[in-house]
């Protein structure tokens, strides 16, 4: 098994190089080259085994570097701290599936890949022969900062340090970082919004000096970014997890091919879905699920990606985006392993903020994948109605892929059976489910809607109110590298 990246397959590197490196140096993303097949009927095999396990055994062929006690160690240790003894349950809604990925230690689906990628970091980094420390810093609109912290939180040869923007997270969001445990973590607010903390932190990364004076003091920087490997692998996992529990519990037949709907942001979920398919989970048709931000689905639709447009912030700010990363690794399978023409299109999104694929590659686009939108009076009126009849509750995330679903079915009389993801909790998002469901919303949004429904508030929120505020500081940004200093007392 080697790697090489998206626009430039003559690279071959090892999954350990990959993951320590994060983006390759063309600017391309790290894809493996050929996709291994799981074994025949992996729902009879894999039945039987706890989660942590199916994780281990469906990354291994991606880590032959890695013995299988270390694989194994590292999987336990990533999954040993979900508050559901099947760590990603398949919950039955009606006719249709839905795979819970928010039973982790921050209630959103970013733990299944956050809690396992620090381990792998840690472990690639010592096999690549890395004897510095590594400092992961990241600029946060919300849930990865969080994610991410609680991933490396007290991991060994680690420290982390999150920025995020003093105008633009959430109340939830920001009590869950300034109150974070650990011993290695940092977390301050950056004065301004979004942008203002991202383009901090990549001057940080693009500076000569502070790398040498990190480089004495025996660090180096790195990101725990989306597009790195290391975030991918874990989340081919649970689809495979998933149609084994559908197998189990007598959802499916053995081998009957299911639909799988994903409310999608950077393509990393839905990605890993579609590798997933080629590696031999039975799943007939991707369904690609947007916001009033509908990028994706103006490009599957007619071909032509186009950035050059506003942001909407909406009720999903999870999938609030323009660029979708991990598409270009799509694009690179879709293709069939084409990264002249991967490179020729990235090359315009940077240049023009757009691009259109042949009809060759659009054809094999939507072969695989459907792509529809919804706005948010569309995802509340969802959420309410699936309260109403089917008495369970969704988040706005998962709303919309819901509705996704419903208007593929109706649309196409296609009665596969459905796999919708469900990404986040709706206690995550109290206020916004509150307010769908068209009740007052104030002060205890969470215990409301815990007396509304019945549903118990998970651990790590409802723990929240009685954490002691750690981080109350807040840079400005010009200044990032003054709290990366205190931070590391330089
Ligand atoms: C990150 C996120 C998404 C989008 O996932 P991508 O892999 O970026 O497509 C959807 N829902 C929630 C709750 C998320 O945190």
């Amino acid at each position: 098994m080697h790697y090489s990246s998206t626009r430039d397959n003559s690279l071959h590197l090892t999954a350990p190089q990959v993951i320590a490196q994060g983006l390759a140096t063309d600017g391309g993303l790290y894809t493996p080259a050929s996709l291994p097949q799981l074994p025949d009927a992996f729902w009879t095999t894999m039945g039987d085994l706890p989660y942590a396990q199916r994780a281990a055994s469906v990354m291994r062929p991606f880590l032959p570097e890695f013995s299988d006690e270390e694989l194994d160690a590292l999987c336990a240790k990533a999954y040993a701290h979900f508050d559901h003894p099947d760590t990603a349950p398949v919950a039955r809604v009606g006719d249709d599936a839905v795979l819970e990925l928010w039973h982790g230690p921050t209630c959103a689906f970013k733990d299944m890949a956050l809690q396992a990628l620090p381990h792998l970091l840690t472990a690639s980094l010592k096999k690549c022969g890395e004897q510095r420390e590594v400092c992961i810093l990241v600029a946060t609109s919300g849930d990865t900062g969080k994610a991410a912290l609680e991933g490396f939180k007290d991991v060994d040869g680690t420290k982390i340090l999150v920025f995020y923007p003093r105008d633009g997270v959430s109340a939830v969001q920001q009590r869950q970082m300034v109150t974070q445990e650990g011993q290695n973590v940092c977390v301050s607010a950056v004065e301004g919004n979004f942008d203002d903390a991202q383009n901090g932190v990549k001057a940080l990364f693009s500076d000569p000096t502070l790398r040498a004076q990190l480089n004495e003091r025996n660090l180096f920087l790195s990101s725990a970014n989306s597009i790195n490997w290391g975030r991918v692998l874990p989340q081919l996992v649970y689809y495979v997890s998933a149609y084994t529990d559908m197998v189990r519990a007598g959802q499916v037949q053995p081998g009957q091919p299911i639909n799988v709907c994903v409310p999608t942001g950077n393509f990393g979920n839905i990605l890993a879905a579609y590798y997933a398919k080629q590696m031999g989970v039975p799943i007939a048709r991707l369904l690609c699920a947007s916001n009033q931000n509908d990028v994706l689905t103006r490009f599957i639709t007619t071909g032509t990606y186009d950035r050059n447009r506003a942001l909407h912030c909406t009720l999903s700010p999870s999938m609030d985006i323009l660029i979708s990363s991990n598409l270009e690794r799509a694009l690179h399978a879709l293709s069939g392993g084409n990264d002249d023409v991967v490179r020729d299109l990235m090359r315009q999104l940077s240049q023009t903020g757009s691009y259109t694929v042949d009809a060759q590659l659009k054809q094999a686009l939507q072969q695989q994948f459907y792509a529809a939108c919804c706005d948010d009076a569309t995802t509340k009126q969802t959420i309410a109605q699936v309260w109403r009849d089917k008495r369970y509750l969704l988040d706005p995330h998962t709303a919309v892929a819901y509705t996704v679903a419903q208007q593929y079915c109706a649309e196409t009389g296609d009665n596969t059976p459905l796999l919708i993801v469900s990404t986040a909790s709706p206690f995550k998002f109290a206020d916004a489910v509150l307010s769908a469901l068209q009740q007052p919303t104030g002060d205890n949004d969470e215990q409301q809607l815990a007396h509304l429904t019945g549903w118990r508030i998970p651990q790590p929120i409802a723990a929240l109110a009685g954490k002691p505020i750690r981080f109350t500081g807040c840079t400005a940004k010009t200044e990032l590298v003054n709290a990366l200093s205190a931070f590391l007392s330089m």
